[in-house]
């Protein structure tokens, strides 16, 4: 197995123009106006990343017509952009976990740019919002800078990679994001290169029929990210097994904020159970780390309560995908086994009889508009159909 430091490091730098001229207008064999657009970020906002829930929700915002087939396409990349959701949520409920215990603005790094209006009204008993109106333009926890991504066991992800650059699109501006694919599919010569490419712009592109002359907008943009290298993205390949060379990634990339491995099949693989022992213990470590950091928000220039800038030592969020109900539902039972097996419930909670991790299973909305036949049974199922989600929980 080849160690992540013995990989030479070659970084590609492209623009997003040159790529999509290298690729070729027909690249995705669909016309502009069905086919996301790659150069033009569309504004939004970070109270809107929840909002992205559903597929009508993401052609509207990027001014797809219905009848594009462009879902079938972009359920990966739609994941990854759910798994960012929730870490911001998590990192929203970590915040105001702060400001509850902390009872004074002290708790909220300033300087995050992003009103809380709209949060603050969401989440404030009625009676409450004459009593705290500063609460009101209280800024939200920004997103880690940079994002650290992983993508566990890429397979068709990873001849079709520029599709990636679609979560780009999606996020606030100046968002620094890093991708890594990892697993045993990516080819030998690609172990270790990475790809970094360049914001996209604001607005549309200026190409005629373009689907981002339709693009929605969910409010107003938050802020200037035209200048230097602010919003790119990186793409790492990595082969080998993660568990394997976590270690080394998160001491050279820092811990990833969110775990991802699309169509996993993690009951069904005896090969996952050293992957997923490795990631629910760090994940444990998460939660035990992040408890102290929960306390720790009002030193924090960055406004991590999650983070990688020295607090959690493991993803705090993990999310598996599977083609159908019981391969989730089995996949739950499996981590729950390691969970008990490891003797380690509530080392990091404390709080409760579980491992510090929450578990949620359910139908996945960005699943893959196509159904997948199965011979040996006739469950529903469809390509990221069904997700569980590992959270790690810190103690309130
Ligand atoms: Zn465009």
């Amino acid at each position: 197995m080849p160690a992540a430091a013995a990989a030479a490091a070659a970084t590609a730098s492209l623009s997003r123009e040159g790529l999509l001229a290298a690729l070729g207008p027909d690249w995705l064999g669909l016309s502009p106006g069905q086919a996301p657009c790659l150069l033009s970020r569309t504004p939004v906002q970070l109270s809107s990343l929840t909002l992205i829930d559903s597929w009508p929700s993401y052609y509207r915002l990027r001014g797809l017509a219905l009848e594009s087939p462009a879902a079938l396409l972009l359920d990966a990349t739609l994941t990854l952009h759910t798994a960012v959701a929730r870490l911001h949520q998590q990192l929203c409920s970590l915040h105001r976990q702060q400001r509850q215990l902390g009872g004074t603005d002290r708790q909220l790094p300033a300087g995050q740019g992003q009103a809380e209006a709209q949060e603050g009204r969401h989440q404030q008993p009625a009676g409450n919002r004459r009593q705290q109106p500063a609460a009101a333009a209280r800024p939200l926890p920004a997103l880690p800078q940079p994002l650290v991504l992983h993508l566990i066991g890429p397979q068709r992800e990873l001849d079709a990679w520029p599709l990636l650059l679609e979560l780009g699109c999606l996020l606030p501006p100046g968002q620094q994001l890093e991708l890594h694919l990892i697993g045993p599919e990516v080819p030998p010569w690609a172990h270790g290169r990475s790809v970094r490419v360049t914001a996209p712009a604001e607005g549309p592109c200026g190409r005629p029929g373009c689907s981002c002359t339709n693009a929605a907008s969910l409010g107003s943009p938050q802020g200037s990210s035209t200048d230097g290298c602010a919003g790119s993205q990186m793409l790492f390949f990595w082969r080998g097994e993660w568990h394997e060379l976590a270690a080394e990634l998160a001491q050279r990339h820092g811990a990833p904020h969110a775990v991802v491995a699309p169509n996993a099949g993690l009951a069904a693989y005896m090969s996952w159970v050293p992957t997923l022992q490795h990631l629910l213990a760090s994940m444990q470590q998460a939660a035990g780390s992040c408890a102290g950091s929960a306390g720790a928000g009002e030193s924090g220039s960055t406004g991590r309560g999650i983070s990688a800038d020295g607090g959690c030592a493991g993803p705090p969020m993990c999310c598996f995908t599977d083609f159908n109900a019981e391969a989730v539902h089995r996949a739950r039972q499996l981590c729950e086994h390691l969970l008990e097996a490891s003797g380690d419930g509530g080392r990091c909670s404390g709080s409760t009889k579980s491992s510090g991790i929450r578990l949620e299973a359910g139908m996945h909305a960005f699943r893959k508009p196509a159904a997948v036949l199965a011979a040996d049974h006739a469950l529903p199922s469809a390509s990221n159909g069904f997700a569980l989600w590992l959270t790690a929980r810190p103690p309130v």
